[in-house]
């Protein structure tokens, strides 16, 4: 970034701590400065209406709110920034677009701040965004128009530095230094806020709420043997970036990741059922584990960050290396998690499997990701969502994670394993050679 933009980014970021929502890149039109406050606004309905030309998207409101709005480039998105909105509408709402606008998605995307994200068939304009008041038993409504632009224009008006402002995480707590020798594992629940993750749109029901509900019930039972510290990448609904869910594994120096998800296949794909447990690699084990990976992946997508701002992360042979040993790790436990699991639960019928997961490539922490079954299937999402379920299987988990860490009790556990990168890392940069124990040591 030159000088220039270095200034346009710290006005744009200035604009943003000011008024809490980001400004337009556009300027003008697309911001509207209306104080908040008060109760959060609710969304009640939304619909879309024009042509390939020009296409307007409503949102009813319970009441006025301030607005930002702003485009993002490959895939084409527009993004409306709000204060805290609670949406009322259906999940399935915005699954299908019109004109210019391919599909569209709401909900949280921070504490306090919501937003949504279209995604347009193409290259567009924000011609107008802005907010009317109240009129005549009427709603408040949000309107977005949209009108048909070529790329060239488009990625002039392209608001990259607020998204680097937006994307700079902030500081997780970390259990890494409390002097607490009890192993972290990290939960991990998919999705969140405006990513709702797979829909079963006939019952109504979102995969990030199934997979929240039962990794609150294994964090419960996980604290409550005291033998872990169980720490959680959300406990709410909202958006956490996948990168984010990996520091925070690092951060705390975890010893294990458990992500948790519950996918969707298309009726096409047939009827599958049963839980399956992915582990990481370069190539998809096979091709429903490719299409798993790459629909996770989408998330930050999904909830409208930046994705040619993917920060570069820690490389080299050092990483290769302990890479080598995170990944025996977690395919050691993904087996004794399939292996307790199923006497809980009905497995997939080969339920180990391994794709590229971008949320499983902490090089230094074994994870997994626990697909818990198909909410696309009646009788699986039945099973997710029952109390006598999410019971047995968290029970079932939390044996597999006894046994896994008791067979790498500190005595018995291989002793040259090579310190985890992050560590390594560290040396490097501080010039000076940790002499702990191996980090990666489950
Ligand atoms: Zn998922």
């Amino acid at each position: 970034m030159n000088g220039r933009a270095w200034m346009l980014a710290a006005v744009l970021l200035a604009a943003f701590l000011a008024n809490g929502v980001a400004p337009s890149a556009a300027a003008g039109p697309a911001t509207e400065a209306v104080p908040a406050g008060g109760d959060p606004a609710v969304a009640t309905d939304a619909r879309v209406a024009g042509d390939d030309e020009r296409t307007r998207l409503v949102l009813d409101l319970s009441r006025r709110v301030p607005l930002g709005a702003f485009t993002l480039a490959d895939p084409y998105r527009v993004v409306v920034d709000m204060p805290d909105v609670i949406f009322t509408l259906s999940p399935s709402v915005g699954s299908e677009g019109r004109g210019l606008i391919s599909a569209y998605r709401f909900g949280l995307f921070a504490p306090g701040k919501a937003r949504l994200v279209i995604d347009t068939a193409g290259p567009v304009k924000i011609d107008k965004a802005f907010v009317l008041d109240p009129v005549d038993g009427q709603p408040a409504r949000l309107v977005v128009d949209l009108v048909k632009t070529d790329r060239a224009s488009f990625l002039k008006e392209v608001a990259a530095p607020v998204q680097r402002a937006l994307r700079a995480p902030p500081p997780s707590e970390t259990a890494a230094d409390s002097g607490d020798p009890r192993p972290v594992i990290v939960l991990d629940p998919g999705h969140g806020g405006i990513d709702s993750g797979a829909i079963n749109a006939v019952a109504g029901i979102n995969e990030k709420k199934v997979v929240l509900d039962i990794a609150m019930v294994l964090r419960d039972k996980l604290a409550a043997t005291g033998r872990y510290r169980p720490v959680m990448t959300r406990e709410t609904d909202t958006f956490v970036p996948l990168g984010e869910r990996v520091r925070i594994a690092r951060d705390n120096r975890a010893r294990l990741f458990i992500s948790l998800h519950a996918d969707s296949l298309s009726a096409r794909a047939g009827d599958a059922r049963g839980a399956t447990i992915y582990t990481l690699s370069d190539r998809a084990s096979d091709a429903e584990a490719q299409r798993l990976a790459d629909d996770e992946n989408k998330a930050d997508m999904i909830a409208g960050l930046d994705l040619s701002e993917e920060p570069d992360d820690v490389a080299g042979i050092l990483l290769d290396l302990a890479q080598r040993e995170t990944r025996n790790f977690s395919a050691q436990f993904a087996r004794t998690l399939a292996g307790g699991v199923a006497n809980a639960a009905r497995m997939h019928k080969s339920p180990l499997k391994s794709a590229g997961f971008k949320v499983l490539k902490a090089p230094d922490v074994p994870s997994v990701l626990f697909e818990l079954g198909y909410l696309s299937s009646t009788r699986d999402l039945e099973l997710m969502t029952s109390d006598d379920w999410r019971s047995k299987v968290t029970d079932a988990m939390v044996a597999a994670i006894d046994a896994y860490f008791a067979s790498r009790a500190p005595d018995g556990s291989p002793a040259a394993l090579p310190q985890g990168p992050a560590q390594a890392g560290r040396s490097v940069a501080g010039a000076g050679v940790r002499a702990e124990p191996a980090a990666i040591r489950p």
